[in-house]
């Protein structure tokens, strides 16, 4: 059994310009070890580094350590988790939320995984065969590391099947509560680890939801609410919040969020925001602060002409309703939608919809979600805050 592999000068000259992933077509001889870690070599016999190997996936090596020579046992896990942990700690997360991202995968150099922490628990998802094999001794080390009373699996996502991972929720240690009770900046929403997106909020957008918080005042809109959570930002300074979603259990639950803040100005909406949007625009109405947080519409790239005619009518809309003066935050977490695809759609927006528009600030993700220059896949989230003159 060998447990080493070699690739191409192709996939060398990636790990070199600091991409982790070497695909398939770029492995020349593969391993023989099951799922794991592997010592990967050049071509020309040039070792590179220690990397996680998926047997059957198209990404096949995941670079973890640069060091040919790395032992990746308890205490490489330990340390590398430290490092994801302290990045937070470090920033201050602690003193304004009890829910963040622990682990953004490759933007902590630890390949496709993710971790989400609920303030005393934790939300995992390991989304390779090669981090998959390391389950055990990650659930130990986070568990020191933070404390947690529970850890739970999210891993009823797609991409397992493609790693020829069973898809499944599951406890690893402990216990984890249906609901969560999320403090984000003196706004409270209760998260549901179990059953909820993602791992149970979107915890992504937090800084963005604070900032538009403190523009927020008059009549405020909130589409594609989910939860409510940009909402309850805006119900903190605006008259009045109205938070629409297509999904009748988003709309139960953004309504709880907000008896238990004891807000009293939000009304809700069970509809589809694009009829929502077009019907208002249709009769005029007028909005001093809205939120636009639309799910992916481009899931994959051949999908984005599509919905960047979606992206416009939304935007185009939305600037239609906005009062003068009034305040738009803009967003897309599609992948396939670049940063500057998404300012080009707001651009064409803005320009047919017949309103004099400011870009006051343009926004990406927060501290604990990790974006790398050099890896584009870990960067999705962008934000734009435009005004009405
Ligand atoms: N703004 C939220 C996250 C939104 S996620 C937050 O900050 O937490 C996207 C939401 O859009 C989901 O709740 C989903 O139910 C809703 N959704 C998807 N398609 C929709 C549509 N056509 N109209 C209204 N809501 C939609």
């Amino acid at each position: 059994m060998s447990d080493s592999a070699t690739v191409s000068q192709r996939g060398a000259q990636r790990w070199e310009r600091g991409h982790p992933w070497i695909f398939k077509s770029d492995v020349k001889k593969r391993p023989t070890v099951p799922a794991g870690a592997v010592r990967v070599r050049d071509d020309r016999g040039r070792w590179l580094g220690v990397a996680l190997w998926s047997p059957s996936s198209e990404i096949s090596l995941r670079l973890l350590d640069q060091e040919p020579d790395a032992v990746v046992d308890g205490r490489w896990w330990m340390d590398r988790l430290s490092r994801a942990v302290e990045r937070r700690t470090g920033a201050g997360l602690d003193a304004v939320t009890n829910a963040y991202r622990v682990v953004h995968a490759e933007g902590d150099g630890l390949p496709a995984m993710i971790c989400d922490r609920y303030d005393r628990w934790l939300v995992v998802q390991l989304l390779s065969a090669g981090v998959e094999s390391f389950r055990d001794v990650i659930v130990e080390s986070l568990v020191k590391l933070t404390g947690a009373e529970g850890v739970l699996a999210r891993h009823d996502v797609p991409v397992r099947s493609r790693e020829s991972l069973p898809r499944e929720t599951v406890l690893l240690h402990g216990d984890v509560p249906r609901e969560v009770v999320v403090n984000e900046h003196g706004v409270r929403y209760a998260a549901a680890p179990w059953s909820g997106q993602k791992t149970g909020a979107f915890l992504d957008q937090r800084e963005n939801r604070v900032l538009l918080g403190n523009l927020a005042r008059g009549r405020a809109l909130d589409c594609f609410s989910y939860h409510g959570s940009f909402a309850l930002h805006l119900a903190l300074r605006a008259d009045q919040v109205i938070a629409v979603d297509s999904s009748a259990e988003a709309i139960e639950r953004a309504k709880a969020n907000f008896t238990l803040n004891g807000f009293t100005n939000g009304e809700f909406v069970e509809a589809n925001a694009f009829d929502y949007l077009r019907d208002r625009d249709r009769a005029g109405d007028r909005f001093d602060t809205i939120a636009l947080d639309p799910p992916a519409f481009a899931k994959t790239r051949d999908s984005l002409e599509a919905a960047l005619r979606g992206y416009h009518e939304i935007n185009l809309r939305a600037m239609r309703l906005l009062a003068a003066g009034g305040v738009l935050y803009t967003a897309s977490c599609s992948y396939h939608l670049t940063r500057s695809l998404f300012l080009e759609m707001i651009e064409r927006a803005a320009e047919d919809s017949g309103r004099r528009l400011v870009l006051r600030q343009v926004l990406g993700q927060p501290v604990d979600h990790p974006e790398i220059l050099a890896i584009p896949e870990t960067g999705y989230l962008k934000g734009a805050i435009l005004q009405a003159d």
